[in-house]
């Protein structure tokens, strides 16, 4: 354990924390089953409302276990990936017959469950049933890259060497591990993003290996800093903040002004709505996802 760390991140986590409801004291081990699953590839936003609705209708792993699988892929909505929805289903069905509907808080008998990996067992384990384990989403292996190894990002696949780095931060008890874990990921979700870090607003600032290099940019290619005008990313920003700012969709000339290049704009817009970040409505116009 490294207090240098650890210390300055759970005060900043007790503060900054957003309030969600898989996070809450009366937050079930289901209800942060299910969360985890949904939030492997789908942004908070999106997951809020099909979360509430799914633990309206399924409270419990038998709940759902008793419907067919097609009404789980039905009530996944536009959360994408769609697979996720079966694997969830199978996982209620193996709760429900192997552990009288409980999830179970072993780590390895949630690791026996279908479609459950070491990231979601760890997870579950650490956030519903409070144990100690090292977390490793990709929020997290951005945070310890840049604040341990001075890397931008951390390797494509993880590594054992980082498994190992995770481990040796760990405080040593389980409650307050499990909250340093939630702690870090909301540190990489809401400070350390992965394009546009806000350094400044970061409880470990001045302790970054990363930032006390100079942010230097991964596989060297110029700081990012000197190479924002103009770019890609820029100019989804701008996309962007048109939608932002307006009330409801806008039309396609909205977004027009705001940049000029329109073989840029135009790539910078599809990869918005690959993103899943704008949506093109059917009448032409474009919206926030809905
Ligand atoms: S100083 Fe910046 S790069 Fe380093 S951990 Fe904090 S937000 Fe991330």
């Amino acid at each position: 354990m490294n207090l240098t760390y650890t210390d300055p991140i759970l005060d900043w986590y007790e503060t900054n924390a957003r309030d969600l409801p898989w996070r809450a004291p009366d937050a079930t081990p289901w209800g942060i089953l299910v969360s985890e699953i949904m939030l492997q590839q789908t942004p908070v936003v999106r997951v809020l409302p099909v979360w509430h609705a799914w633990m309206e209708r399924w409270p419990t792993p038998s709940a759902l276990a008793a419907e067919p699988s097609g009404e789980a892929v039905r009530a996944w909505g536009r959360l994408g990936y769609p697979r996720r929805a079966l694997r969830l289903h199978e996982s209620a069905r193996a709760i429900t017959e192997r552990h009288g509907g409980q999830v179970p808080s072993a780590h390895e008998d949630l690791l026996a469950l279908p479609g459950i990996g070491a990231y979601t067992a760890a997870a579950v384990a650490s956030f519903a049933f409070r144990q100690r384990h090292a977390v490793l989403d990709t929020n997290v292996r951005r945070v310890l890259a840049r604040l341990l190894t001075g890397d931008e990002y951390p390797p494509k696949t993880q590594t054992k060497a980082e498994i190992r780095l995770a481990e040796s931060l760990l405080p040593l008890d389980p409650p307050t591990a499990a909250r340093w874990a939630v702690a870090v990921m909301e540190l990489g979700a809401l400070v350390c993003t992965a394009r546009t870090p806000r350094c400044v607003d970061c409880p470990v600032l001045d302790k970054c290996a990363w930032h006390a290099d100079g942010r230097p940019a991964y596989d060297g290619p110029p700081r990012r800093g000197q190479t924002y005008a103009g770019t890609d990313r820029q100019c989804r920003g701008r996309l962007l903040s048109v939608l932002r700012e307006a009330e409801g969709p806008v039309e396609k000339p909205a977004l027009d002004v705001v940049w000029a290049d329109p073989v840029q704009r135009e790539r910078a817009l599809d990869a918005l709505i690959a993103d899943g970040l704008i949506d093109p409505l059917q009448d032409g116009r474009y919206a926030l996802p809905g």
